[in-house]
């Protein structure tokens, strides 16, 4: 009789096992990206949003050739850097 009453009890769990699975794959069943629970509020939203803005990099005048340049980079146009010529700058061909 318990020996009944224990394989009644394991194939009970087999099957409440096999159908959750069945269910979790048929609820899922294309959905392959996770999804937020929740709307994100207004608030929070434009708090996020408020962090990235475009920033205008720093810029400097070359000694050599007055162009604008970044601080502590050759000059891209003449290719100075302190003082003195690192890279001579190209040449353009005419066409
Ligand atoms: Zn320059």
């Amino acid at each position: 009789m318990i020996i009944k009453k224990i394989q009644f009890l394991s194939h009970f769990l087999v099957f409440i096992a096999l159908t959750g699975t069945i269910c979790y794959i048929l609820q899922h069943r294309g959905n392959k990206m996770a999804t937020p629970k929740k709307k994100r509020s207004l608030e929070r939203r434009r708090r996020r949003r408020a962090q990235s803005k475009v920033v205008l990099p720093n810029v400097v005048k070359c000694e050599n050739c007055s162009n604008s340049r970044l601080p502590h980079h050759m000059c891209p146009s003449c290719g100075w850097y302190d003082g003195r010529c690192i890279i001579a700058p190209k040449e353009k061909k005419a066409a």
